[in-house]
């Protein structure tokens, strides 16, 4: 409101028919998560499904829709984006430009509760900032379209809020939440109109408009909204006997399993990543020492994977796994967190590419020979299956024939060669005196000859 002393009385009388009944002190609750939330932002509530925001008309008053972002349907349809960078999930404004105002007609005047608005971003268009504004449409001068450069106050809206959600520090990357509410908890106000007078989250940054997610409209006389609900995320973080390590377990993908991980899974990988870590050294080399397990229902038919300190379990392969292949599959995944190959890059300007079969073979050696021996996992009894480079466990039991019959120290030696990007077929001559062909072709006879 502008400032009234120098305006006449009947001015004021009209200044005050056309605003609509709004309470002056709304308050912003924000809340923000770093990663993946579900949305769960306290203060602020979950997302509502059915607000009336669902069946209100949304436009573009000002500003460009980014090509790849989603219609702005997407921010009353009651779906959150399924990832943190979900373009077509979201409405954003268009690269290279400044924000822009999102216009939404709630089709009748609704005694509005709250105002809430979504966001998530890896990065910088996270956060959220904009200017709210409100009208019932009944002033005279009213615009329900107002552009950038003309002031909303000005043509008939009230100005609710000002919203920002940025950190002084990082780029604020995650989720938001915003909730506008009376901290009485009466009403905001009687509104039809809203306008989001949304700006850039950073000016420098060419990105920087922000991912909305989804707008809600709470109406104080409708039923209690439905919300999204979050299921309660199951993290355990274990810290090693020696305190050297810290394993941290994500089963909320599989609540079954997260008995079955804490006392079955739990002690293998306890024994067993320290083991492989003292197994699979090189210089100035020190392997993670966090690791990360989490249960994931989005893998199709893989049962595990590893990157970085990262191992993904399928939360439908393990259950049929359990007193089977389960923990000898995470033995495996573990030993490629240690290897860490894909840190070659970082230390060797030019490294050589480590053959697959080699990485493979390597996790499956120390799985099958030295974790779980007694399960004759990698036994072969064709020798027309002795290809050493066949990977997993063919390769896996050319090995465990190497180490004994060769070089007890070969595998530690492969392994140091891959981590620092310089395998080479030559060095199996100079650990051996002879080509890897050759001691494929010497291993083969020696299982032909019922000898392994
Ligand atoms: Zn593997």
């Amino acid at each position: 409101m502008p400032p009234s002393r120098h305006l006449s009385p009947l001015l004021i009388a009209s200044l005050l028919a056309a605003s609509p009944a709004l309470s002056p002190a709304a308050t912003v609750q924000k809340g923000h998560a770093a990663t993946h939330a579900g949305f769960k932002l306290d203060p602020v509530p979950t997302p509502a499904i059915d607000d009336a925001a669902r069946m209100a008309t949304f436009t573009l008053i000002d500003g460009e829709r980014d090509r790849n972002s989603g219609e702005l349907a997407v921010l009353a349809d009651g779906k959150v984006p399924a990832g943190e960078d979900a373009p077509r999930e979201n409405f954003f404004f268009a690269m290279n430009t400044a924000g822009g105002r999102i216009g939404v007609d709630l089709g009748k005047v609704l005694s509005v509760k709250s105002i809430g608005s979504y966001s998530w971003h890896a990065g910088g268009r996270g956060p959220q900032v904009y200017d709210l504004y409100a009208a019932d449409g009944t002033a005279k001068d009213f615009n329900p379209a107002p552009k950038k450069g003309t002031d909303p106050a000005t043509v008939g809206w009230k100005r609710v809020a000002k919203v920002d959600t940025r950190f002084k520090e990082g780029n604020g990357g995650g989720q938001h939440g915003v909730e506008i509410s009376n901290p009485d908890g009466q009403p905001l106000g009687e509104i039809r109109h809203l306008l989001f007078d949304v700006a850039k989250t950073d000016d420098a940054d060419p990105h920087g408009n922000t991912f909305f997610s989804e707008i809600d409209v709470i109406d104080a006389k409708a039923a209690t909204p439905q919300r999204l609900k979050t299921p309660e995320r199951i993290v355990k973080s274990y810290k090693s006997k020696d305190g050297g390590f810290r394993y941290i377990i994500d089963s909320t993908k599989a609540p079954a399993l997260t008995e079955w991980t804490e006392k079955e899974l739990l002690p293998v990988i306890e024994e067993w990543y320290p083991k492989l870590v003292e197994m699979l050294p090189s210089d100035g080399y020190r392997a993670p020492d966090v690791v990360n397990f989490e249960f994931r229902d989005d893998m199709g038919g893989t049962p595990a994977y590893a990157a970085g300190n990262r191992i993904a379990l399928s939360a439908t392969w393990f259950p049929g796994q359990l007193g089977r292949e389960a923990k000898g599959c995470v033995v495996h995944e573990m030993g490629h967190v240690v290897q860490n190959y894909w840190r070659a890059r970082q230390t060797n300007r030019q490294p050589s590419p480590t053959p697959g079969w080699v990485t493979e073979g390597i996790c499956d050696y120390i799985r099958w020979f030295l974790y779980e021996p007694e399960s004759k996992g990698a036994v072969i009894r064709d020798a027309r299956q002795a290809k050493y480079d066949a990977s997993y466990r063919v390769t896996a039991n050319f090995l465990d024939w190497l180490t004994t019959a060769k070089d007890k120290d070969l595998v530690r030696k492969l392994n140091a060669a891959a981590r620092e990007g310089r395998y080479d077929e030559k060095l199996w001559n100079e650990w051996t005196g002879k080509t890897v062909q050759e001691l494929g072709e010497e291993w083969r006879k020696a299982i032909e000859d019922g000898k392994r």
